[in-house]
């Protein structure tokens, strides 16, 4: 089985008549266009709409990205999480400059040996930018071809993900196709109508007349996608040490999870308030006043933490003999330092940002 041509014209002239004005479809601007896909990546449209503007008026090509400060790229991508993606388009942008003169290539073959792009991205970007004939398959165009194909094996197998992109292929050989049009087409269905939670509407849809899931009564229960492993339940404590008019600030490790952002200090478990005391008088820190605030929960990919947080009132924190990756900062210069989201329910506490 596999998209009949006639569906792939219904899908590509729907998408032509009625598609949504978004920012990265204003032109054709490859970086623009790269950038959109990289924050769409994992984070719902609504989101990354005001963030993306801010993000194109910042760093509005590829050269100032490539030169662009570690902690204001973060501050950028503030609330859009898995950072990582952020710093990769950096170094992408740098090779970019390097490699390419500045100038984002125009084929596929080439965007998919930069750093940090894969086959989706690639895709997307040649046929959006450059109107080449190549699908740009993510897991909206997944879930629509099972169900159009009625494919009912598992969606996360490799297997079952090859068996619905070359159900696609064909149609890119056409002499008639639109690549730009198609593709963007079918990312639009995947997030308006052929959607994952809840029941597609089948009777706007382009693909409908041959929609085997469609046909068969069988959209809810396709695609199949197996359990992803439990998340790994982690107990952290966060001490959030403060004199009159400053935050103690750590600034995470350039590797791993929330890399090179910074955090409030804290330590893995769970500590009773005499656990606390000791902790600090072990550093060496005065407990002038000590508070237990609200607890909170923070679910990442694979792992959750679970957090409980101290306030501690202390000395001039300036005065203390810090470790270089602990900064104390007014309330001010922490508006302006990339935190993330996972410690949210502490920024709103103390009113440290404004959004
Ligand atoms: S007919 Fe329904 S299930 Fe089939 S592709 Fe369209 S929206 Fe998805």
């Amino acid at each position: 089985m596999e998209l009949k041509w006639n569906d792939a014209e219904k899908l590509t002239e729907w998408y032509e008549k009625n598609h949504r004005t978004l920012p990265w479809r204003e032109n054709r601007d490859p970086y623009r266009i790269w950038v959109s896909e990289i924050m769409l990546q994992q984070t719902r449209i609504e989101a990354v709409l005001i963030k993306y503007q801010i993000f194109m008026q910042e760093l509005p090509d590829i050269a100032s990205l490539a030169k662009v400060e570690d902690d204001k790229l973060m501050r950028l991508w503030e609330g859009l999480g898995y950072y990582s993606r952020a710093r990769n388009l950096k170094k992408c942008a740098q090779v970019i400059m390097q490699d390419h003169g500045g100038e984002m290539p125009h084929t596929y073959e080439q965007l998919v040996r930069l750093p940090g792009i894969g086959p989706y991205t690639a895709g997307a970007i040649a046929s959006i930018a450059f109107n080449e004939a190549v699908p740009a398959v993510d897991g909206n165009v997944l879930r629509i071809l099972a169900r159009y194909c009625l494919v009912e094996d598992d969606i996360r197998s490799a297997e079952t993900k090859k068996i619905l992109q070359d159900a696609l292929l064909p149609v890119y050989a056409h002499d008639g196709v639109r690549p730009r049009s198609l593709n963007q087409g079918l990312m639009e269905l995947g997030q308006l109508v052929c959607v994952p939670n809840g029941a597609p509407f089948c009777a706007q849809c382009p693909l409908a007349e041959n929609c085997q899931a469609y046909a068969q009564g069988r959209t809810q229960d396709i695609p199949f996608r197996s359990a992803l492993h439990a998340r790994r339940q982690q107990e952290r404590t966060l001490f959030i040490l403060r004199d009159g008019k400053r935050f103690l600030l750590h600034k995470r490790a350039d590797n791993g999870l929330l890399a090179g952002l910074y955090e409030f200090a804290g330590i893995d478990g769970h500590l009773s308030e005499e656990d606390v005391r000791k902790k600090m008088e072990e550093k060496q820190i005065a407990v002038w006043h000590l508070k237990r605030l609200p607890d909170a929960k923070h679910i990442f990919s694979h792992i959750e933490w679970h957090m409980q947080a101290w306030e501690i009132r202390t000395d001039e924190l300036r005065n203390l003999d810090l470790p270089e990756d602990y900064t104390a900062y007014t309330k001010e210069e922490m508006a302006l330092a990339a935190i993330p989201s996972a410690f949210k329910t502490y920024i709103d506490y103390y009113g440290l940002r404004s959004h």
